[in-house]
């Protein structure tokens, strides 16, 4: 029996077994299909605290740290599976195209300014300095240097080289059908390979997050937010820097590509491209940088981003069961925030003190 059964091989879920196996704990991570083949492999790996969130509070400091611990996991992560994972905190440029997206940009420079972190306030030839390729009509924006982006693919073929080095217990290919529980306190799931038993139950599942709690009649709302996204050849476009606009971002991968996305839309558990979503992720970045409108198409795609009510993940005990914890929700920031997680998580299973993740419990959605 394992000491900790992890459910869902995302990148929440494998980076967590890798973090509590480091530990010493003997862990048993299970997967409905292939490693990270749902929100994980379709994110654009964007590693963007201070772009993703829109005011001070727990999750710029949560993401703040995540970003930190970035350089340090990726690099133990290709030591130890001799693979590279494209980490590039090279920096990103947020773009106001007229004075009124300036107005906005410039508030929110200035609260993060105040923060102390590392923002600059440029105008539009300073943009143009730092991202050549960007339209004349960019007229200020915020430089941001130490933020990035990662191979998300690549981060979650190591994470399972990892585990599997480390000796975590991988299942792929089962599905998980029921939890276990004896009295109060849950022992285990049921599976479609049959019944795992473990000291301690983690749901990392995603989107279906909320399905999974349902099981326990526990009312913890995650629902699906859709994500198409696409990547054109870089092919004659040397962009040098991840670029936002208002509704849309541009990302010069290492790999040749560049990604562009994404799309915020709710369909359920549908993941489709639309023709609708494809125009809209075009027409959003296009103005960004003219000479996209040459690019070679490639591909498009789409995920499910776990979303819950508040924006903020779910992470810790789950009230009413002994021996249950969640680790999810974390809509459009779980690759940036995968190895603050794995930590604060494997902190609290550790220790029991979930003093660290506070702002996160799933007891704020319960009554
Ligand atoms: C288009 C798009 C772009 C994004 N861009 C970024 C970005 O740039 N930066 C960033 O940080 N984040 C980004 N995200 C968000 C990020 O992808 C998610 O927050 C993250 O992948 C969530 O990870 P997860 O492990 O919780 O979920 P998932 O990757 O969805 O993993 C959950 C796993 O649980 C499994 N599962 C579900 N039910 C069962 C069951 N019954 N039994 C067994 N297994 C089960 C699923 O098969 C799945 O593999 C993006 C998302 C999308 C869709």
């Amino acid at each position: 029996m394992s000491d900790c059964l992890v459910v869902g091989g995302g990148i929440i879920g494998l980076s967590l077994a890798y973090e509590l196996s480091r530990r010493g704990m003997a862990v048993t991570l299970v997967e409905q299909g292939e490693w990270g083949g749902q929100a994980s492999s379709a994110a654009a790996g964007m590693l963007a605290p201070l772009k993703e969130f829109a005011s001070p509070g727990p999750m710029v400091d949560l993401g703040m740290e995540s970003l930190r611990l970035y350089p340090q996991w990726a690099q133990e992560l290709e030591e130890v599976t001799a693979g590279d994972v494209q980490l590039s905190l090279e920096g990103l440029v947020t773009v106001a195209l007229d004075e009124q997206e300036s107005e906005e940009l410039r508030a929110k420079y200035l609260w993060q300014k105040e923060a102390g972190h590392d923002v600059h306030w440029v105008n539009g030839k300073e943009l143009r300095e730092v991202e050549p390729l960007l339209t004349e009509r960019a007229v200020a924006g915020i430089y941001s240097p130490g933020e990035g982006h990662i191979n998300n693919r690549l981060l979650l073929r190591s994470l399972v080289t990892a585990c599997r080095l480390q000796g975590v217990t991988l299942l792929s290919g089962c599905v998980v059908s029921g939890i276990a529980a004896e009295g109060g306190r849950v022992v285990g799931v049921e599976t479609s390979s049959g019944p795992i038993r473990a000291g301690h139950t983690v749901i990392a599942s995603g989107a279906w997050a909320g399905i999974m709690m349902k099981m326990l009649d526990v009312a913890i709302p995650v629902r699906p937010v859709r994500g198409q996204i696409a990547a054109v050849s870089s092919e004659g476009i040397p962009l040098r820097t991840v670029i936002f606009g208002k509704s849309g971002y541009i990302t010069p991968k290492k790999d040749g590509k560049i990604v562009i996305g994404a799309t915020e839309d709710e369909s359920g558990f549908q993941r489709e491209v639309t023709l609708a979503g494809l125009a809209s992720i075009f027409q959003g970045v296009m103005p960004y940088v003219p000479a996209l409108h040459a690019a070679a198409f490639l591909e498009a795609w789409g995920g499910l981003r776990p979303a819950t009510a508040d924006g903020r993940p779910l992470l810790g005990p789950v009230p009413g069961w002994e021996g249950l914890s969640l680790a999810g929700g974390h809509f459009r920031n779980g690759i940036l925030l995968s190895p603050v997680t794995a930590k604060r998580m494997a902190d609290y299973l550790e220790s029991g003190e979930s003093g660290q993740i506070a702002p996160f419990l799933p007891s704020r959605f319960l009554s």
